[in-house]
């Protein structure tokens, strides 16, 4: 369901991805770690068009993203993300948070948009709060406020760019229950985490990355057991 070939992205002189090859099938949950600066959250956010490569080729679910043109809205559509501050809008309630971009993209009428809503809010199991502001929510509610919201734009993929990093110890739990449920769903997911119990529980690959490369990646037994790269073994010894 995604493709990048030979994927190369600069920021000005600064290379931050470097011959990127990576292919995800439909449904399957990749967990992708690594140092601080390796270039995570740029690999993800160029699924989505958050971000343009200068070099190499992108395709997400049939949409060449490096063909030019008119197709962000088209992958947009396809691809939730959830990014590690929330990124609600202050201003609207939680309610009005998820009916907003399917009324505006997917052409749903104010009752349809509020019937999808309730339905994920009661997923990620806290529909009473559909009537508050995000400021008058935990971080945790938050979050998952910030992954019902995607889904109600019925994406294909799901994208996580450090979702629990930025909560309270207590509240990482109700996130990652959230995300596992989804992955039980089968939903096709990519997550950016350093939760290594999450990555072993849920993964069907973990991914290395470093200075701009994946440079190692393998199912979690293996991944955890017997990493190959010296630079993944550091990097594991630092954070297990
Ligand atoms: P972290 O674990 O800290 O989130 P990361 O692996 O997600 O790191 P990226 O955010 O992808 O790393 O950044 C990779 C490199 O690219 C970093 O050196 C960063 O400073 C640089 N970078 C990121 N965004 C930009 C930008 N918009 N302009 C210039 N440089 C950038
Ligand atoms: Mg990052």
């Amino acid at each position: 369901i995604i493709r990048m070939e030979a994927v190369n992205k600069w920021y000005g002189e600064f290379q931050v991805l470097t011959g990127i090859d990576l292919s995800v099938r439909q449904g399957e949950r990749i967990v992708i770690c690594g140092p601080s600066g390796s270039g995570k959250s740029t690999l993800i956010r160029c699924i989505n068009r958050l971000e343009t490569v200068q070099k190499g080729r992108i395709v997400v679910d049939g949409i060449d993203l490096t063909a030019g043109g008119k197709n962000v809205d088209a992958v947009r559509a396809e691809v939730g993300m959830v990014f590690q501050q929330f990124n609600l809008f202050p201003h609207l309630t939680i309610l009005e948070n998820c009916t907003l971009a399917p009324m505006r993209s997917r052409g749903m009428t104010k009752a349809q948009a509020e019937e999808v809503a309730m339905k994920y809010l009661t997923r990620v199991r806290i529909p009473e709060q559909a009537g508050k502001y995000p400021s008058q929510l935990s971080g945790g509610q938050q979050q998952r406020v910030a992954i019902a919201r995607a889904l109600c734009m019925a994406p294909k993929i799901m994208l996580f760019d450090e979702p629990t990093s930025a909560l309270d110890p207590e509240m990482v739990k109700e996130v990652l229950d959230t995300m596992i449920a989804l992955a039980e769903d089968g939903m096709t997911m990519l997550c950016v985490t350093h939760e290594m119990g999450f990555a072993r529980s849920v993964a069907d690959r973990v991914i290395f990355m470093a200075e701009g490369k994946i440079v190692e990646q393998a199912p979690p037994e293996e991944f955890f057991g017997n990493p190959k790269d010296e630079r993944t073994r550091q990097f594991l010894g630092q954070i297990l």
